[in-house]
């Protein structure tokens, strides 16, 4: 890992829902809480330990749910990754700085995920 992918600041914004992180190189990324949630990686909500290797499909992270997710507690897990406690008392997803980063679903990162530079703005 290196050091870009490091937060600087992380902000849950109760309100709007949304977790924000400001990375080491001024990068910012807004997640919704409940696709955070959607792409918890812990082997119970990926399905199993086998699944856990396998990447997680992005587009989970824009799913609403039916219902919102209550973020009770953010706390480091050592100097690499934030684990999330939600208010069901669900735990065990640990979230690298890595996989967050990957992620980031600003326009930026999907621009540049999609392999073209956005050209046209609508
Ligand atoms: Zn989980
Ligand atoms: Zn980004």
């Amino acid at each position: 890992m290196n050091d870009q992918e490091r937060p600087q600041d992380l902000t849950v914004n109760r309100q709007e829902e949304t977790l924000e992180i400001v990375w080491a190189d001024g990068h910012r990324s807004i997640y919704p809480l409940a696709g955070i949630r959607n792409v918890c990686p812990c082997a119970e909500c990926r399905g199993g330990h086998e699944a856990m290797s396998q990447p997680v499909e992005r587009a989970a992270l824009f799913e609403r749910p039916d219902r919102t997710w209550q973020l009770s507690s953010a706390f480091l897990v050592g100097h690499y990754a934030l684990g999330i406690e939600w208010a069901d008392g669900h735990d065990s997803g640990i979230y690298t700085w890595t996989f967050l980063r990957d992620l980031c679903p600003c326009d930026e990162c999907e621009a540049a995920r999609a392999g073209a530079p956005e050209i046209y703005s609508a």
